[in-house]
């Protein structure tokens, strides 16, 4: 990839996950998306120079220039984020020759973002908006209509839905299973095992750890969908050689 493309990829995802901090921010005030952005603390209107991607965070220090507030280190981190896995997408994809190469970019864009503003917004308010989860099952459905990916949602969400019904809802949430036939459609078979091995191994390293730092007590829930998200976004683009390692372990 030419330095001149990477930037231009690196830029755009720039642009797209400051938006996509907006639709967190709306969603979370049950907002429209339209309307001129302010700040959350002092509702001051912001201008262009409060929203250049990063910069402004790091030329204001964190803070609202209005009001002094400190601004979320969610900002520069979903802006920065939207930026790495795009710029990892389009790696993945290359060479695009026609325009059907260019529509599954564009795909994997789309879904990608749906999965940041689901990872944020589970994480901190323990809820999956369907307004996001489902236009997104609705778009990958005829992107990838055939019994592979088909499959992997039903198992995959059959697996969670289990776990909900055992446990009464306690271990795993309904937008979970929800979740889980979105992530089937994108990865499809073998890569989904991937996906919820690496999610359970995260899921359980945090949550053993914040135990023994007595930040959760054992009753507590650990928000699940940044696991499974974590672990999707490595599948997509590590999914073969994860699976070949794990293999790898059971064959001396
Ligand atoms: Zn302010």
């Amino acid at each position: 990839m030419s330095l001149f493309f990477t930037a231009v990829i690196f830029i755009l995802g720039l642009c797209i996950g400051s938006f996509l901090n907006v639709v967190i921010l709306r969603l979370e005030k049950s907002e429209s998306i339209g309307g001129r952005s302010y700040c959350p603390h002092c509702k001051h209107p912001l201008t262009w120079f409060d929203l250049i991607p990063v910069f402004s965070f790091l030329f204001l220090g964190g803070k609202c220039r209005y009001c002094k507030a400190k601004i979320s280190w969610q900002y520069p981190m979903v802006e920065i984020g939207t930026a790495v896995i795009f710029l990892l997408i389009t790696n993945d994809q290359l060479p695009i020759t026609n325009m059907a190469g260019l529509l599954n970019v564009l795909f994997l864009f789309y879904i990608s973002s749906s999965l940041i503003i689901i990872f944020v917004y589970d994480f901190y308010h323990y809820i999956i908006p369907d307004i996001v989860l489902f236009p997104a099952i609705i778009v990958a459905l005829p992107f990838h209509v055939s019994w592979n990916y088909l499959l992997a949602a039903m198992l995959a969400s059959g697996f969670f839905l289990c776990i909900f019904f055992v446990s009464h809802g306690k271990w795993m949430g309904f937008g979970d299973v929800k979740l889980a036939v979105l992530l089937g459609l994108i990865l499809g078979l073998p890569n989904i095992l991937a996906a919820l091995f690496l999610a359970f191994f995260f899921g359980a390293i945090i949550g053993v750890s914040l135990m023994l730092l007595n930040q959760k007590g054992l009753k507590s829930e650990l928000p699940f969908a940044p696991f499974l998200i974590l672990g999707t976004f490595m599948a997509l683009f590590w999914g073969p050689e994860i699976l070949n390692w794990y293999m790898g372990l059971f064959i001396v």
